[in-house]
């Protein structure tokens, strides 16, 4: 009989626990083993949404929004096209969706304007770009990639953001265009509900070459400051790529999440302690940042690593989420 060495046999188990991936479902780890090519993930964000108890017709809304984002990702992966363009197109349609945080119903500034923040990365040469604080560009996601592929920049903000967006023949509207009725009455009577908070959107996706992208686009914290820039935007804070390790979007409370680098943090778990996508969101979200804000440190995380496996983890009462991957698994979900 042949004997296989113990490195052969260890090399083995490797390239088999390299070839597996599975769907960690929040914060209770669970390990499917099938080979996948792609996956892909989406956050709308995170918040109490009605306390657990979301009317149906609303959650009805977020559902078939999200699972119709989720699936213009998917038929890109599926056709073999890259990460960035599932990302990118993914958080487009979520853009000009209303119901969400980014885009066109976008929450408003204390002055009553949109401001919105986006940013995106790609996991095989760590490039990345964002805008900050733009008000004219249709889609700020696109803005963040271009100034990652047209500019020696990292970040661009405030007019000089949306004068490149404009020279780069992207779609410029009014202000107006990203202000709903919904957010202008919410403004005009000053609510600070939770609900004003979420919506915020994220999307990771792995495509059939094991490239990881990340993309998050938001309007922010509502009834925010003028000229304020959260975490969105802010590579290592709300955004993170890289294809040794994970993908990461983040959603929530902005300042604790710039605080806690969470997105570079679950990476860099994963990189040294060889933490798995699930235990480093799980100890980013539910540990560390709490023990920086307390109760005011909430949001959530969604993640996809180098081996395709999907996590997520917040520690609000919901958070909106739908992911899929090529072995057909798909799930749209909102609390845990
Ligand atoms: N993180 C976003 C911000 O602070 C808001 C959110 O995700 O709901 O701007």
């Amino acid at each position: 009989m042949k004997h296989f060495s113990p490195f052969l046999l260890s090399f083995l188990c490797l390239l088999l626990f390299s070839c597996q991936s599975s769907v960690n479902t929040g914060q209770q780890a669970t390990s499917a083993t099938e080979q996948t090519e792609w996956a892909i993930i989406l956050h709308g964000g995170a918040g109490n949404f009605w306390n657990g108890n979301i009317p149906s017709e609303k959650k009805k809304a977020f559902e078939k929004s999200m699972l119709e984002a989720l699936a213009i990702g998917e038929t890109i992966l599926e056709n073999g096209g890259s990460s960035i363009d599932a990302v990118e197109q993914a958080i487009h349609f979520l853009e000009d969706d209303s119901l969400f945080n980014s885009g066109r119903g976008a929450v408003l500034t204390n002055e009553g304007t949109a401001e919105l923040d986006a940013s995106i990365m790609t996991g095989n040469d760590l490039n990345a770009g964002a805008v900050a604080g733009v008000k004219t560009v249709r889609h700020p996601i696109s803005a963040a990639r271009m100034v990652m592929e047209n500019s020696p920049h990292v970040m661009l903000s405030g007019e000089g953001a949306d004068y490149f967006a404009k020279e780069e023949d992207l779609e410029i509207v009014e202000n107006d265009y990203f202000i709903t009725s919904a957010r202008k009455a919410a403004y005009d009577k000053r609510m600070k509900k939770e609900q004003e908070k979420m919506g915020t959107v994220g999307c990771v996706a792995i495509d059939k070459n094991g490239n990881i992208t990340a993309g998050t686009s938001t309007g922010g914290m509502s009834n925010k400051k003028w000229g304020r820039v959260g975490d969105s935007p802010i590579i290592g804070a709300g955004t993170y790529a890289n294809n040794q390790s994970c993908g990461v979007s983040a959603t929530g409370w902005g300042e604790f999440f710039i605080r806690g680098t969470v997105a570079r943090d679950i990476a860099a778990l994963m990189e040294m302690k060889n933490y798995s996508s699930q235990e480093a969101a799980d100890e980013i979200i539910q540990s560390k940042l709490p023990s920086i804000g307390e109760q005011n440190a909430t949001g959530g995380v969604i993640v996809i690593d180098h081996t395709g496996t999907i996590s997520y983890s917040f520690n609000t009462i919901g958070m909106l989420y739908a992911f899929s991957n090529s072995k057909g698994k798909r799930k749209f979900g909102l609390y845990d």
